[in-house]
């Protein structure tokens, strides 16, 4: 079983930041293969930060410094996608120029750069939003170009997401509008 195999490579450890706690089996996305190669051991903290559930904390990652190391394709890769998320800080800029990766692994790790460079929508909680949910409005608000108000507590079915992560899109009154996302509540 992949699982097993991957927990023995990893030593039960974390492969980004060597946690020892409630890990999980990761599927690296957009990987050229299957199985173990394309697959990490990850902590809750990592695979939630990862994945956008959870906001990302920066000095979490200060455990790349290792990780960058690995011989192992998918963790490089892991990583690097990582880095590329905390470019705008220094250290990360500095790992990213370290890591060598071969034409082929450049192609891998940049294989969801269109997904994964985008910031999650996040409602008021800081949840992440996806199309398709259900949002309660937490505050009225002025719609701009309509003559109604679309009030607190109003439900908003099937939004979908635009291309400012501030921002996401639904049917109010019949009208579809323009909805500043921190003013939501995920239903
Ligand atoms: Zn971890």
């Amino acid at each position: 079983m992949v699982e097993n195999k991957v927990r023995a490579r990893a030593e039960n450890q974390c492969e980004m930041c060597a946690s020892q706690t409630d890990l999980m089996v990761y599927e690296v996305p957009s990987s050229p293969t299957q199985g173990i190669d394309s697959t990490v051991l990850l902590c809750q903290t990592c695979e939630s930060q990862i994945t956008g559930e959870s906001s990302v904390d920066t000095n979490h990652w200060r455990c790349l410094n290792e990780a960058i190391w690995s011989q192992v394709p998918a963790i490089q890769i892991v990583a690097w996608r990582m880095l590329k998320k905390l470019s705008a800080e220094p250290w990360a800029q500095d790992l990213i120029e370290m890591m060598y990766l071969d034409d082929e692994m450049q192609q891998w790790a940049q294989a969801t750069q269109a997904e994964d460079g985008r910031e999650p929508t996040r409602d008021s909680n800081g949840t992440a939003l996806a199309a398709g949910d259900t949002v309660h409005l937490i505050k009225d608000l002025n719609v701009k170009g309509v003559s109604f108000t679309a009030k607190r507590g109003t439900a908003v079915r099937n939004i979908s997401l635009s291309d400012n992560p501030a921002h996401i899109e639904g049917r109010v009154n019949g009208t579809r509008i323009v909805i500043i996302a921190a003013y939501t509540k995920k239903a």
